[in-house]
Order: structure tokens, then sequence, then C-alpha cells
């Protein structure tokens, strides 16, 4: 028994010293793909929940790099957000998605919005709004097309910088989207001290619709209708079923999103959906 709680007590170390290598070896290539431009963007269609038509585009990073291609951003981004690397990756995104917004604009007569996902570390960055606002007048941005994407969780504690962080950049004239709304604890009352437009309901409610369980829909009910009457529209994340689709159509959702509609897009393919759509 001995030589099992060894055994176990090695295992257990060897894993975690597997895992110490991993976020600094992701670190390395983090540091490095911002250096080699190994970063690109790729484009996730929101839909109105009316229309069908395509409403926002949502921003997501890639990088040609092997190991942070492997990783992905769910894995990539809090590595990066945990040594700082951060603030640089969110400006790169804020400029090259300003830049292919601008570009948009000009060549295929873009007017709808991009929605660009912010880290939470900005909360605490009081450059941030600063460099956004400059980003906008560089890029002869309308701030009407962008919309920053920030986590719920960020904000569950009240916290008066952030609030001013937020205020800040809702006076560029942007809208906000509270994102993965529902994974943290933030009571309708509260969302009142928050400056934001959306609420995107995570997309962990939007699978439970699956279960037969009554509870799952209520509440998404409730978040819906409670949005409501807090003046927020709503966005589902995670659409993935036909069924799925006509029941938030049903209880009223504003804007949808999910594998269902379209996949997170390269360029090439986002504009030649974008075409096939205003030729209808
Ligand atoms: P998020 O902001 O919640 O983004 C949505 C994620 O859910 C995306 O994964 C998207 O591909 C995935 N998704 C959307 N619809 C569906 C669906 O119907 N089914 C399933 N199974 N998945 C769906 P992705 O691109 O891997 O991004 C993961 C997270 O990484 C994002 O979560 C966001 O928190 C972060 N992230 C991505 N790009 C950026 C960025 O440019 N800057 C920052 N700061 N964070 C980013
Ligand atoms: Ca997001
Ligand atoms: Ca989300
Ligand atoms: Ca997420």
């Amino acid at each position: 028994a001995k030589s099992a709680g060894r055994n176990c007590y090695q295992f257990f170390t060897q894993k975690i010293a597997d895992a110490m290598k991993e976020k600094l070896d992701i670190q390395d290539q983090i540091a490095k793909a911002l250096e080699n431009q190994e970063f690109y963007l790729m484009f996730m269609p929101i839909y109105s929940s009316q229309t069908l038509a395509i409403e926002s585009l949502e921003v997501l990073l890639r990088s040609t790099n092997p190991l942070l291609n492997k990783v992905g951003p769910e894995k990539f981004i809090p590595v990066a957000e945990s040594t700082g690397l951060i603030k640089k990756i969110d400006l790169w995104v804020v400029e090259q998605a300003l830049k292919k917004l601008h570009e948009f604009n000009q060549t295929i007569n873009y007017q709808n919005t991009f929605s660009i996902n912010m880290s939470s570390v900005e909360l605490h960055n009081k450059e941030f709004p600063l460099k956004v606002g400059e980003l906008i007048q560089k890029y002869h941005i309308n701030p009407k097309q962008l919309d920053l994407e920030v986590t719920e969780t960020s904000l569950t504690t009240y916290d008066k910088n952030s609030i001013q962080v937020l205020n800040e950049l809702k006076a560029l004239g942007l809208s906000l989207s509270l994102d993965d709304f529902g994974t943290g604890y933030t009571a309708f009352n509260q969302l009142i001290h928050y400056p934001v437009d959306h609420l995107k309901i995570d997309r962990s409610f939007v699978a439970a619709l699956n279960t037969e369980d009554e509870k799952n829909h209520s509440m998404l009910e409730i978040i819906i209708s409670m949005s409501s009457i807090y003046g927020l529209k709503t966005v589902a994340e995670g659409v993935e079923t036909q069924q799925q689709l006509d029941y938030l159509i049903e209880l009223g959702c504003d804007y949808l999103q999910g594998y269902y509609l379209s996949k997170p897009l390269i360029e090439a393919d986002l504009l030649q959906l974008l075409a096939s759509q205003s030729k209808q």
C-alpha cells in the first residue's frame, strides 16, 4: 500500500510538472507568434432571430503556430492572461479587426458590426479605452459598428475601476456585450451598474435544451424575459440544432450564433457567404 501511495504521489507531481512545462511552452510560442505574425482572425456570424440575416461578425483569434493551433484559444488565451502577453494580443486583435472592418466597408459595403473579445485583464487597464479610441480614429471606424465582448465572470465582484473602464469604452460610442452570461453569479439587479447592451447567454444553457428537464427550459426563459425588462438584447450562443433554433426564436431571443447557422469562417469563406446573402 505504501508503494502505491508513492506511485500516486509521483503520478501527480509528474502531472503538475507536465502542466507547468506546457504552460511555459505556450508562453514562449505566444511571444514568438506575436513577433513572427503567426496570428490571424476568423469570423463567426451572429444572426438576427427575426430575419436570420447576419447582424454581426464575432472576431475569433487563430494561430498558424503548431502548438498554439493545437491547443486553441480556449487554452492559450488564459496563459496569455496570466503573463501579461494578453495586452499585446488584445491590441493586435483590435487593430487587425478595425483594419479589416474598414476594408469591408470600402470593398463590399459591409454595414454591420464586428464583435471583438476583450480580456478581463483590460478592465484594470486604464490605457485600453484610449488605445481603442486611437484605433477607431486611425481606421475611420464608425463606433456604432463596433461591439466589445467581456466575460460575465470578470464582473461578478462590483469594482469601480472596471466600471470606469467600461464607461470610457461606451463613451467612444461602441456597444458592450456581457459574454458567457449565466456562468457567473451576476444578479439581474446588479446589471444596472454595468453599461452593457447585450447579454450573450452561455452555450451551456442552449445545450441543456436537449435534455427533458423542464428546469433548463425555464432558465433560458427567465434570462430572456428579464433581459427585455432591463432593456438588454439577448444573444444565444452554441445553437447546434433546428430544435434549439426554433425554441430560441419562440422565446424571443434577439440574436443567434452557433454551428447550426455557421461555423467560424476564414475570410475567403466569409466573403463568399456575405456575397450569397446580399443576392437574396
Ligand atoms: P467565446 O468568446 O465564448 O467564443 C465562442 C467560442 O465558442 C468559440 O471558440 C466558438 O468557435 C465556439 N462556438 C461557437 N458556437 C458554437 C457551437 O455551436 N458549438 C460549439 N461546440 N462551439 C461553438 P474559440 O474560437 O475556440 O474561442 C474560445 C474562447 O477563446 C472564446 O470564447 C474567447 O473567450 C477566447 N478568444 C477567442 N478569440 C479571442 C480574442 O481575439 N481575444 C480574446 N481576448 N479572447 C479570445
Ligand atoms: Ca465571445
Ligand atoms: Ca461566449
Ligand atoms: Ca467562452
